[in-house]
């Protein structure tokens, strides 16, 4: 069993594209567009200034932007730049992070909150046993594209391409003539 531990961050980058998966974590090729560099400044601002949050299992471990307190749990709040909507990659990585902190013992709580900048708007994520089978699989999948020696096919959802930071090494447009 490989007992590497993965990052959360990257739970949202595989359910995203698994293709932009390898391409950063694989071939190491993690280009800094301003969709990421306003995420960055975003994460820089809503983390309390020397505090990084981490959290782990037995498999992932990242860091959680804010901790706040509801009915006497811990729940994790994650920002995003974006706006509001069906993000399952999302999902994907609060669940992680809010799995996480129950297995830590830091809190009975089952869900989190993404907090979207741009359209200042919140959204409750409950951690059920759909999302936590979502985590599973991107898991799975992490580790099996770490051991792939080709790219995956590129998304079937073009739009998730226009703003995504490894476009110029995917070629998008032309792996799909
Ligand atoms: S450009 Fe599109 S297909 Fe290529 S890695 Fe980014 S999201 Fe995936």
């Amino acid at each position: 069993m490989d007992d590497t531990y993965l990052p959360i961050s990257k739970l949202n980058t595989v359910v995203f594209c698994p293709r932009r998966y390898f391409i950063e974590s694989v071939l190491g090729d993690e280009e800094r567009n301003i969709h990421l560099i306003e995420g960055d400044t975003l994460h820089a601002r809503t983390r309390r200034e020397g505090e990084n949050i981490w959290v782990w299992s037995d498999r992932i471990c990242g860091i959680v932007d804010q901790m706040i307190q509801e009915a006497g749990q811990t729940v994790p709040v994650e920002f995003k730049k974006g706006w509001l909507g069906e993000h399952v990659s999302d999902w994907v990585q609060l669940g992680a992070e809010v799995l996480c902190l129950r297995e830590m013992g830091r809190t009975q709580a089952s869900y989190g909150y993404l907090y979207y900048h741009t359209t200042r708007r919140r959204q409750r994520i409950e951690l059920d046993d759909e999302l936590t089978c979502s985590i599973e699989t991107a898991v799975a999948e992490m580790r099996r594209i770490a051991g792939a020696d080709s790219y995956p096919p590129v998304t079937e959802k073009p739009s998730k391409c226009r703003g995504c930071s490894v476009r110029e090494a995917c070629q998008p447009t032309l792996w799909r003539k």
